[in-house]
């Protein structure tokens, strides 16, 4: 397990109420104090060879396509080099367009800018928010959430035969859930969207620290990944695939970067050539650090090879779903059952506990950081708790008086370098 180090100066700390009772919190004036990181489907620890990446390049940090400096051509190069690197982690096609963005929740949003007139669009109920929500403008049908991979391609098969053939089409869909760390079944609902003249992006921002991420193999029009769960927390997210829609769409954002050629018209307005490669949609100066780091983790991740990221992670889901086995008021949250293939991401809750406070007392005590809450999947949670969870806090942690049914739920989660 990897345990972090870190420094701690906390000087009070007030006792917490835990179904009544107090706990006290160990007071630590100084010193170190040792705590377990369990929250990588949150955001990742970055790995170490991304942290010396970032420390070897920072020296010689410039601006991007704006200078003729050594600098300014060196960060230029390592831009670019890292959408290739990007590229060819996902194992693109060749005319595919590799887009840094500031996350997947900005990624999804700027496909979804980029729809087609007239797209009918289809995505689980039990998606994670960033891939719930972006579509708000378009025509959506939310999909009912199934209880196993066949019938979500059932599902998925079904919504798909009764749409309007005559527009366009794009299914959203997630590689890797964020409350059960389960798979979906991502070849075959591209197959099925495909088979029905749709596309199909994949959230991967579970999935792509987990397992490998092939676009032609799965066979996705894009995939949207962010780098702080790919060990790369510097502020960058991805959206690659497809360039046809993102080339005929409007800038995601105006300005500087994503303009070839602005002219004053003679009738006092402005004429704006907009470029039609990745420049397009990233206007403004660009975060090179980010896009430098999730590159430096797509080279880590590969060299270190997902195979055995799969079997370390294979043994850890192992160990941590026996231990809660263990614990007769502990539930393992699952939509897909026990045996569905999933990455290290559990989710559960425990009888008569309140998970917030479960979560707090896990951290005051024994220095485990998980998350609790409804993880910014309500309708998912509400499917899985089998009650109307308080949604008082977007993503965070509901409160619950003691004692009362669980209204929200606990999440380990770990990964490469745990
Ligand atoms: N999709 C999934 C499955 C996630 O787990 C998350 C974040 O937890 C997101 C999308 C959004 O990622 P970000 O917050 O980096 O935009």
């Amino acid at each position: 397990m990897s345990v972090s180090t870190v420094a701690a100066d906390r000087s009070v700390c007030a006792p917490l109420p835990v179904l009544g009772r107090d706990v006290s919190v160990p007071l630590v004036t100084g010193g170190e104090v040792t705590y377990a990181a369990l929250d990588y489907a949150a955001s990742a620890p970055a790995l170490q060879r991304v942290w010396d990446d970032v420390a070897a390049y920072a020296p010689y940090y410039g601006s991007v396509h704006r200078g003729a400096g050594y600098l300014s051509q060196l960060s230029t190069d390592l831009f670019e080099n890292a959408r290739v690197t990007v590229a060819e982690f996902l194992d693109c096609r060749e005319d595919d367009q590799v887009v840094f963005t500031r996350s997947t929740t900005d990624s999804l949003n700027l496909l979804a800018a980029a729809l087609p007139a007239e797209c009918q669009v289809f995505v689980f109920e039990t998606e994670h928010h960033a891939s719930l929500l972006p579509w708000q403008d378009a025509r959506v049908t939310y999909l009912d959430a199934p209880r196993g991979p066949g019938e979500a391609v059932a599902i998925l098969e079904r919504a798909l035969a009764g749409r309007d053939p005559r527009g366009p089409a794009l299914v959203c869909v997630t590689g890797a859930s964020n409350v059960t760390g389960e798979l979906w079944p991502v070849r075959e609902l591209a197959a099925a969207a495909h088979a029905h003249d749709a596309r199909i992006v994949l959230d991967a921002a579970q999935l792509a620290p987990h397992r490998p991420v092939s676009v032609r193999d799965l066979d996705v029009d894009w995939v949207a990944f962010s780098g702080h769960k790919l060990y790369a927390p510097f502020g960058s997210g991805v959206l690659a695939g497809r360039s046809d829609w993102l080339r005929e769409a409007e800038p995601y954002l105006a300005g500087g970067g994503a303009s070839r050629k602005v002219a004053r018209r003679a009738d006092g307005g402005v004429d704006v050539e907009w470029h039609e490669s990745a420049a397009r949609h990233e206007a403004g100066s660009p975060n090179v650090i980010g896009a430098y780091s999730i590159a430096a983790a797509c080279k880590a991740l590969t060299e270190e090879g997902f195979d055995r990221i799969v079997y370390r992670e294979r043994h850890l889901i192992r160990t941590v779903r026996e231990g809660l086995a263990e614990v007769p008021a502990v539930r393992v949250l699952s939509l897909f059952g026990d045996d569905a293939p999933r990455v290290g991401v559990i989710s559960f809750v425990v009888e008569g506990w309140n998970s917030s406070h479960f979560a707090a007392a896990l951290s005051a005590e024994y220095g485990i950081g998980v998350r609790d809450g409804l993880f910014c999947a309500h309708p998912l949670l509400r499917t899985l708790l089998g009650s109307d969870p308080q949604t008082q806090g977007e993503c965070g942690a509901p409160e619950a008086a003691p004692g009362e049914k669980s209204l929200n739920a606990i999440r380990v989660s770990f990964g490469a370098g745990t």
